[in-house]
């Protein structure tokens, strides 16, 4: 996907702009009213517009923007645009609605409250929860992707898909949110709950070393560099900036923080560390979703282009 236009007008729509869409658009997708988007010219086209406007410009979910190219015609989405569907009845998110109350977040055997971070690596926020832009506005999910070699390969940034590479998946289907990092590999998958949460049903991402797997009722397991893997289940937390945090040395299931102070631990968690050698052997199977011997994200990326 070129980066500038013939005119030389690059991707980057104004922060100013994209507000604009977003108010107008009553922050989902015009059709199916989805909290998860992406910005989309249809009048004209990316290809022939010389300014980013915003009545040029609408918000479309992964499918519907997809479905530009293969169902759905450009009059259909200019008809759409007249009536948003997330403004149908208010704020009325249709599909994929993370909600108006702070969501209760499950991942694994980890359960937070009042969470703003779930998962973070070092200085790396990996998945992360704002509070809404706008009273009645859903609240905003973040979570950003890497490769092997550090570098973002998939980013959601407060609801909005920032980059698509063409072997990477993002998919909405009612209440899910799907992200895959080639076919039948599923890295991401989180269930929403309108008026209780998110729960993180599948998770296999990789940083730093560090690979953290979760599956709906089990736990979370973590591998760290070092081939020792820590099993977590039985979690709850309450008021914590971090859910899952990696800092330095350390390894921490909730940690209070600035926006949390007073951090709560409402029931301890159960912390099992496999030490390296013996991790292998004692280690619980890994669930069949799972493919043991599947390389990681980025090595299936680079044998991806090798090809
Ligand atoms: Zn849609």
């Amino acid at each position: 996907m070129a980066k500038i236009n013939k005119h030389g007008l690059s991707r980057d729509i104004p922060p100013d702009v994209k507000q604009a869409v977003r108010n107008r658009d009553g922050f989902g997708c015009i059709i199916c009213g989805s909290a998860i988007y992406d910005y989309e010219h249809i009048d004209p086209e990316f290809k022939d517009a010389i300014e980013h406007r915003a009545e040029g410009i609408v918000l479309l979910c992964p499918n519907h923007h997809r479905g530009k190219r293969r169902s759905i015609s450009v009059e259909q989405i200019r008809r759409a645009a007249l009536a948003p569907k997330a403004l149908e009845q208010g704020f009325a998110f249709e599909s994929f609605d993370p909600g108006l109350e702070h969501p209760v977040i499950t991942v694994g055997g980890v359960t937070g409250t009042n969470v703003d971070t779930i998962l973070q690596v070092q200085d790396r926020p990996i998945i992360w929860i704002r509070e809404p832009e706008a009273p009645g506005a859903p609240y905003r999910i973040s979570a950003i992707f890497w490769d092997a070699h550090g570098y973002p390969i998939l980013s959601i940034i407060d609801n909005e898909i920032r980059s698509h590479p063409r072997n990477w998946d993002v998919e909405v289907r009612g209440n899910l949110l799907r992200i895959r990092s080639g076919p039948g590999q599923i890295v991401f998958q989180m269930r929403t709950d309108p008026g209780s949460g998110f729960t993180i049903e599948r998770m296999d991402i990789s940083y730093a070393g560090y690979r953290f797997r979760a599956i709906e009722g089990g736990p979370l397991w973590v591998d760290h560099p070092s081939g020792v893997r820590t099993e977590i289940s039985g979690a709850e937390m309450d008021k914590v900036e971090y859910l899952v945090l990696v800092s330095g040395q350390e390894f921490v299931i909730g940690r209070a923080g600035r926006r949390a102070p007073s951090g709560l631990c409402k029931s301890g968690a159960t912390v099992t560390h496999l030490p390296k050698g013996k991790g292998k052997k004692n280690a619980p199977p890994a669930p069949a979703s799972f493919r043991p011997h599947a390389p990681r994200v980025g090595e299936w990326l680079s044998q991806q282009r090798k090809e």
